[in-house]
């Protein structure tokens, strides 16, 4: 399945996993690599934000955020930027009886 167009992480903070990759931390954006902006157009460069273009930028408006998570906010303006290409279908309406 090909994504219509990959989206990355460009987070405000970061740290390293046990196997040693940078993953991203604080306040989460989508990014495409490439462009000097995240989706919804806060500058990467006067916000300080780190890039992750190993990191794609797959949450979810469902996504809960728990205590392990580094993680403390992630943009709703970029999730709604990447939820609707449609590519997946996050609610997921069960039929009725
Ligand atoms: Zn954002």
């Amino acid at each position: 399945m090909a994504r219509a167009r990959a989206a990355s992480v460009a987070a405000s903070s970061e740290y390293t996993g046990d196997d040693g990759i940078r993953r991203p931390g604080g306040e989460v954006h989508a990014w495409t690599p490439g462009m000097n902006q995240t989706l919804c157009g806060l500058a990467l460069s006067r916000t300080r934000l780190r890039r992750f273009p190993h990191v794609p930028f797959d949450f979810k408006a469902t996504d809960v955020i728990t205590a392990e998570d580094r993680i403390g906010y992630i943009c709703p303006r970029c999730v709604a930027a990447t939820s609707r290409r449609g590519e997946r279908s996050w609610t997921r309406t069960s039929p009725r009886p």
